[in-house]
């Protein structure tokens, strides 16, 4: 699970020499933010998918914590297409990660405390491994997400996957591929690292952001290429029966990319196999890879000889 190179405070490095000290402020609290994108093979070349949209929501996170990136929004781009150039890769996991590193112990970050700034690509296929095709067996946690004003959920911190960590380890335990989480309240929230997206009565619905759940970025393209298909999403709260009485349910995520889920708690969902808005959101998704559906809103950088969007 490597590439030969990473980038790491300023500069490509071979993979096995950036490391981090046993003092990093990240490591003993939690305190890093990071993103994870895809590169995908595309006729005209290898592209970064909404590189600027997850660049954006890096800088978003680091200042709920008060962590000075030290390089601008334009250079973490640059840089994330320089890595995948010295690689050499088609496609692509790629995770730019920001963190306090080692200063002082004290869980208060020390206001010029040192952070580093890494950038790993490795080649990473489905998230969810053969469930992305014939649909994933997923339970509800026992564990809840954090309520709104406890841990921000529109950050992605290291420290919020500790509330993944439960939820991801509880389902495989139980035999699930994943398990989807409620919020505070009891009604649904999301997956342990992908949103969540139900079709019932014909109508496609989703939990909204406000409900302590991480403003996906697939989600968002979810709910853009459905309203291009005439299939306008509804954001809104949702109790955990909605999931044993839809027609279709998906998880969504860089990571996951549209994947469908056959069960739910071991009930059936609708035939058990991936139902029409499933799989018409799935062709969109991935034509937009393929050439096929056109790039309407920018969403693709390309990561040699950048071919300029026309407007
Ligand atoms: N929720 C959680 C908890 C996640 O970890 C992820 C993956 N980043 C998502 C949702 C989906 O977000 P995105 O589509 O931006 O990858």
């Amino acid at each position: 699970m490597s590439a030969p190179f990473l980038w790491h405070n300023g500069r490509l490095k071979p993979w096995t020499d950036a490391t981090v000290h046993v003092g990093a402020h990240a490591l003993h609290y939690g305190s890093s933010v990071f993103e994870g994108l895809r590169v995908y093979a595309t006729p005209q070349g290898s592209a970064y998918f909404r590189l600027a949209d997850h660049t954006r929501r890096l800088f978003e996170s680091a200042r709920v914590y008060d962590i000075e990136v030290g390089y601008g929004p334009d250079e973490i781009d640059a840089a994330c297409l320089e890595l995948i150039r010295a690689n050499g890769m088609g496609s692509a996991y790629v995770r730019p990660i920001v963190f306090r590193g080692a200063g002082s112990l004290g869980v208060l970050p020390q206001a010029d405390g040192p952070v580093d700034v890494a950038i790993l690509a490795l080649p990473w296929g489905a998230y969810l491994g053969d469930a992305a095709e014939r649909g994933a067996d997923v339970c509800v946690s026992s564990w809840r997400r954090p309520a709104p004003g406890t841990l921000p959920g529109w950050a992605k911190a290291g420290g919020n996957y500790l509330s993944s960590q439960l939820i991801a380890l509880e389902a495989r335990r139980g035999g699930y591929d994943e398990g989807i989480a409620l919020g505070h309240e009891g009604l649904l929230g999301e997956g342990a690292g992908e949103n969540l997206f139900l079709v019932r009565k014909g109508r496609l619905l989703t939990p909204p952001t406000s409900a302590g759940i991480l403003a996906g970025i697939t989600r968002d393209t979810v709910i853009t290429l459905a309203g291009e298909l005439g299939l306008p999403v509804e954001e809104r709260d949702l109790p955990r029966e909605a999931l044993y009485s839809a027609e279709e349910v998906f998880l969504c995520g860089t990571a996951a990319e549209i994947t469908p889920v056959r069960s739910v708690d071991r009930k059936r969902v609708g035939d058990g196999i991936p139902g029409p808005v499933t799989r018409a959101l799935r062709e969109a998704f991935f034509d937009l890879f393929g050439g096929r559906t056109a790039d309407r809103h920018h969403w693709l950088t390309h990561v040699h000889d950048p071919v300029r969007p026309s407007v």
